[in-house]
């Protein structure tokens, strides 16, 4: 979103991206496919004692390229919770918070839940969740086409040019206002020099202005010059490694991650669900979320896409019946928890 602003302010940009680009008539849709080349590590990216594994896009357009879709707007705890931290702007009474969250929403073509299909599994988490009377609600997507098969996996790349992500939507803004794009290029440092005034520092011993950064790219070490601000969005787990490996000292740089655990649960119908076709996760159960504390840490209940090989990681199988068959019976719902 930066490249895109300042782009089409005028300003020369460059984008750095360790992952490829991946064109869209050159992505198989293929789960493998999509773990060797657009996934950070492989999709085997797990917390050191290996009990949460980790998704997250490496490719341009990051998580958004291979994320299910669905766009759903800050909940009011969330700003109340981080407005008393200090960022007032998002407060929930904002005007300048929903008007920035509804440019994003439009701009990647978050269209109106109630045009949405709802594909096998959705349905059963309305029809569970209307007849256990908990509330839920119809949740908006940035595809173009719910219906559409593929939009079930265009986790595994888009082939169909069906989602909105960043590539289809802000990073293309910002290549038609001249910004120039990097690939497949890891960025070991950022650069600075010393200052003595002015500059704001996020390091006590002294005021930096960040000058450059030093890239790998093809195996050779690049030093690339920034004459004015370096931004650093590489996602909430290299940014602060790249921070650190840059010689910052801050002592939050890496504490204030939280992983919110998703527990998946499976459920076998008599019926054929077929879960891995049609948009993932257009419908949120949301009754438990607001959480026993009644702060907004509870659990949301939504339909991932069915993913194959992730799921059978998960699955234990007591049937005779073969997994590519009793998949199609198959329905599988993540909770989503938000833990403090
Ligand atoms: C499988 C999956 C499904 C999801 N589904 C949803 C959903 O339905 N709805 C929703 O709202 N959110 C969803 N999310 C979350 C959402 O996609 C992320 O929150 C969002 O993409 C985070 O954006 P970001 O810009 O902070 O970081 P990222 O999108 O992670 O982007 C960071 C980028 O920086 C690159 N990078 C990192 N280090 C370096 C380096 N040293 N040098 C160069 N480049 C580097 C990475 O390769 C990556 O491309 C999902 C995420 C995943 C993984």
């Amino acid at each position: 979103m930066s490249a895109s602003i300042l782009s089409q302010a005028g300003y020369s940009v460059l984008l750095i991206e360790k992952g490829p680009y991946v064109s869209r008539l050159n992505t198989s849709q293929l789960e493998g496919d999509a773990y060797d080349t657009i996934y950070e590590n492989h999709a085997l990216q797990t917390t050191a004692d290996g009990n949460i594994m980790i998704f997250a896009g490496s490719t341009l357009g990051g998580g958004s390229a291979i994320n299910y879709a669905c766009c759903i707007e800050l909940p009011d705890e969330v700003r109340l919770e981080w407005s008393e931290l200090g960022l007032e702007h998002c407060h929930p009474n904002s005007s300048e918070f929903n008007l920035s969250q509804e440019v994003v929403l439009n701009r990647i073509g978050a269209i109106r839940s109630d045009t949405i299909h709802h594909n096998g599994m959705n349905a059963k988490l309305i029809q569970g969740s209307k007849a256990l009377g908990h509330k839920y609600f119809e949740t908006k997507q940035n595809l173009k086409d719910t219906k559409h098969d593929s939009a079930g996996y265009t986790c595994f790349g888009d082939r169909y040019g069906n989602k909105q992500g960043m590539t289809q939507t802000f990073l293309q803004d910002a290549v038609e206002s001249g910004c120039k794009i990097l690939e497949n290029a890891f960025v070991e440092r950022i650069l600075y020099k010393h200052t003595k005034h002015g500059v704001e520092s996020i390091h006590r011993a002294g005021a930096r202005k960040a000058t450059g950064v030093l890239v790998r790219h093809n195996g050779q070490l690049y030093t690339i010059h920034a004459s004015r601000c370096i931004i650093c969005a590489a996602g909430a787990l290299h940014t602060p490694c790249l921070l650190t490996r840059s010689g910052f000292k801050n002592p939050h740089i890496g504490r204030n991650l939280h992983l919110h655990p998703v527990t998946a649960a499976y459920g076998s119908y008599q019926d054929d669900v077929k879960g891995w076709l049609g948009a993932p996760m257009t419908s949120c159960n949301v009754e438990f979320m607001s959480g026993p504390n009644h702060d907004g840490y509870g659990a949301r209940i939504e339909c991932p896409p069915g993913k194959c090989f992730a799921s059978s990681r998960l699955r234990i199988c007591h049937s005779k019946i073969p997994f590519n068959h009793s998949y199609l019976y198959y329905y599988g719902i993540f909770a989503i928890s938000s833990s403090r």
